[in-house]
This record gives structure tokens, C-alpha cells and sequence, in this order.
């Protein structure tokens, strides 16, 4: 069992979990975009020694300013993990796309445990399954875990993420939403940005993948 608690951070409004295996407390963080009092407080709650990974779902900065700041908090026993395919993008603000939105670089954020497709990641006894999801960057991926699906930029409700950024590729995305439409069953989605949707809901109205063209729709 899973406890989730969301939050939204930063300057694009990006949605922060806090995920909690419930039979033994051990959490993980998706998504900290900025580093806040309120966030602070959440994860005093859950314990800093509790908190054994960040997950990003991929390396834009509007999802990964509050990393450095968890990691300094569990004296450095969090682990960072990202697709592999994003790594060169925690280290530049351009890719990142800080600077594009801001102005700005970032501080540098270090992944320990670079993600590949299927890798499943032990949080307590949660199992969370890494599912790749290339389109809006590279090394987007989604987490899997029990009835709930962590989408990142990938799909959001009734949308998808955009694919004008560097590395970002719409043939790339409308593959990886096929791919998280062919899952068996149904799950809650938790996006990125906005509100929360289920995957059959998308399935059956949202147009990237039901590939209604646009004349249809209109
Ligand atoms: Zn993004």
C-alpha cells in the first residue's frame, strides 16, 4: 500500500509526491520542482531518514530545484534516480531549460541510480516499476507503483507534454502513450502538472491517444 501526499512547487507549478510505502514508512520524492517550508514540514513528518530516493521523471528544472536540498537533508542517503537519457540535462541549465524560462542556471544535481526501462525500484515493500517514456525528453519514464502511475510530462489529463524542447520528439511521445494506454488495467495517473485522471478515462477521451485527428473532434 502507497500513501500519497502532493504538493505544488515552483515557478511552473509542478506537482511534487511524496510517496509512502505504508507497511514500513520507507518514502520516496517525485518531482520536488522547488524546496519549501511547507515541503520541509511533510517530510519532518515522514522522517529524512525514512526518505531513500528521489525519483525524477525527467530533468526539466521546474521538476528537480528542491533536489539538492532533500539529498543535504538525509545527510546524503537519498538517492537521486532519472532516465538515463536525461542525465546530460541535470547539468545544464540550458537543457534544463532553466535559463530558457528564468534566465538562470541551476545547481548541478547528480543522479546515483541512472533508470532504464522495467528497472524496479524496492521502496519498502512497494515494488515501483520504471516505465520509459521518450517524447517530451529523452529519458522521460514513468513510475508504476500498485494502482498508481506517476506520468511526469509525459500525459497529463486530457493533454500531453509538449515536444518543442530540446530532445523532445511527438512520433517519440505518441509511441510512449500508446505504450502506457496498452497497460493492463486500470490506474490512477498522477501527472506532472495538473489535476489527477486515470489511465482508462484517457484511453477513452484523451485525443494523443485515441488519435482522433483534429476535424474530428471539432
Ligand atoms: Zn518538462
Amino acid at each position: 500500500m502507497l500513501n500519497i501526499k502532493t504538493l505544488v512547487l515552483g515557478e511552473i507549478a509542478a506537482n511534487c509526491y511524496i510517496i509512502t510505502d505504508t507497511a514500513t514508512g520507507e518514502s520516496a520524492v517525485i518531482d520536488p520542482g522547488s524546496f519549501t517550508s511547507r515541503l520541509n514540514s511533510l517530510l519532518e513528518d515522514v522522517g529524512y531518514d525514512k526518505i531513500k530516493y528521489v525519483l525524477l521523471t525527467h530533468a526539466h528544472f521546474d521538476h528537480m530545484e528542491g533536489v539538492n536540498e532533500i539529498i543535504k537533508r538525509t545527510d546524503k542517503k537519498a538517492k537521486v534516480a532519472v532516465g538515463r537519457e536525461d542525465i546530460p540535462l541535470l547539468s545544464d541549465s540550458m537543457k534544463n531549460l532553466a535559463f530558457m524560462f528564468s534566465m538562470r542556471t541551476i545547481d548541478l544535481v547528480k543522479c546515483d541510480i541512472p533508470l532504464d526501462d522495467n528497472d524496479i525500484i524496492k521502496l519498502g515493500d512497494s515494488e515501483i516499476t520504471v516505465i520509459t517514456t521518450p517524447g517530451h525528453t529523452k529519458g522521460s519514464v514513468c513510475f508504476l507503483c500498485g494502482d498508481c502511475l506517476f506520468t511526469g510530462d509525459t500525459l497529463f489529463a486530457g493533454s500531453a507534454g509538449r515536444t518543442d524542447f530540446p530532445g523532445g520528439s511527438f512520433e517519440q511521445l505518441k509511441k510512449s502513450l500508446s505504450k502506457l494506454a496498452a497497460l493492463k488495467g486500470d490506474y490512477k495517473v498522477y501527472p506532472g502538472h495538473d489535476r489527477t485522471t486515470t489511465l482508462q478515462r484517457e484511453r477513452e477521451s484523451n485525443y494523443y491517444i485515441t488519435g482522433e485527428d483534429y476535424d474530428s473532434i471539432y
